[in-house]
């Protein structure tokens, strides 16, 4: 499972104010599509992941497919 930071320890829903949480997150930017353990508000599901997390995701994912 890619392992990513967890730099949005303490952060808040901005809709909710619910306490963001790591849960499965489908994970989209631009072609690539993949489940992912990313963060998350537990009442509405918004997910929050920079598009710099995902253009990291993106290049793992890549290496990993090119072995
Ligand atoms: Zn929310």
């Amino acid at each position: 499972m890619t392992e990513m930071g967890k730099e949005w320890e303490g952060w808040y829903c901005f809709k909710c104010n619910e306490k963001i949480e790591e849960g499965g997150v489908l994970f989209s930017y631009l072609d690539f599509k993949r489940p992912i353990k990313g963060p998350r508000c537990p009442k509405c599901g918004a997910v929050f992941v920079s598009e710099e997390q995902g253009r990291k995701l993106r290049n793992i994912e890549e290496q990993i497919e090119d072995k």
